[in-house]
């Protein structure tokens, strides 16, 4: 890549990131658990968050959270990042089988290994020499990547990407699966129980706090002292996807309330997952970090 080159995509880059915030698909999802991950933030954490985020955002980690997916046109070898698809019907994900760039075959590259990459980048916070890597930008990765890991068709089969290449109907519209667990389950959600997103929001954030307090310590938690534990949360969205998202949805369903009712709570479970690990994602990161620094004072 020549320097002309480095210096435009530096450039495209820098732009977005001061963009206002953009309707993409799946926007929602990915605030909503942003949303809940800054609400849990310990002080070390929150101060970086405050001091990576790009001023636009004032502050706000949801504004940003769809970012990486703005930037699958600039970067094309981004959007393997997104997902870590599986054979069909496999319901769990293998790392030497499934984290593989469906386009490319080139394996090592999806979105398990994204957040252990991104994980290992933001270690590097407050370092000196300085670290070589934008911490920004692995700042809005690993969040958006932590919302896409718990969407169960982010690890649905690979023959169909993921819920892709399924066409059904959401009530009288015309959809495809995947888009139908990115978006349409949300909106439906929002449409019939509550005001806006923000009051969505807040019904979660009560579940989190009382009907699912007894598990969060759990969500949180990895084993072996891990800072981040992505295979795990793969291997639940495949079981999830064939438990949920492909069962009684095949080309051509008509899916209605019987699969609405059903699913969104399943859809809300792994919003609050994606949120609260998230959370605890980014809290180890910076504590182990300031613990670090703290050890040369
Ligand atoms: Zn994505």
């Amino acid at each position: 890549m020549g320097c002309y080159r480095v210096v435009q995509v530096v450039a495209i880059v820098s732009f977005m990131l001061l963009l206002p915030k953009t309707h993409a698909w799946g926007e929602d999802g990915h605030a909503i658990v942003c949303k809940i991950a800054q609400g849990r933030l310990n002080s070390a954490a929150a101060a970086a968050v405050k001091k990576l985020l790009p001023k636009s955002a004032n502050n706000d980690l949801a504004s940003k959270c769809s970012w990486a997916d703005s930037l699958k046109v600039v970067f094309p070898w981004s959007s393997a990042l997104h997902y870590a698809d599986t054979p069909d019907n496999a319901c769990n994900y293998k790392q030497t089988r499934d984290c593989v760039d469906l386009k490319t075959g080139i394996k090592g590259r999806c979105v398990v290994s994204a957040i252990t990459n991104y994980t290992n980048q933001l270690l590097e916070y407050g370092s000196e020499p300085k670290s070589k890597y934008n911490l920004t930008q692995s700042l809005l990765f690993i969040s958006h990547f932590m919302g896409d890991i718990h969407q169960p068709l982010h690890c649905g089969f690979a023959s169909d990407k993921g819920g892709n290449d399924i066409s059904v109907h959401w009530y009288k519209r015309k959809q495809n699966l995947h888009h139908i667990w990115d978006a349409s389950i949300i909106e439906t959600e929002v449409e019939r129980f509550y005001d806006d997103i923000d009051d969505f929001v807040d019904a979660i954030q009560q579940n989190i706090t009382k009907t699912w307090a007894d598990e969060v310590e759990e969500w949180e938690n990895c084993s072996n002292d891990d800072i981040s534990c992505p295979a795990i949360y793969a291997s639940e969205s495949a079981a999830d996807a064939c438990k949920w998202a492909y069962k009684d949805a095949s080309e051509g369903s008509v899916l209605e309330d019987e699969y609405f009712f059903s699913r969104f709570p399943i859809v809300n479970l792994r919003l609050a997952q994606g949120g609260v690990r998230l959370a605890a994602t980014l809290n180890r990161i910076f504590e182990t970090q300031s613990a670090m620094s703290m050890q040369f004072i």
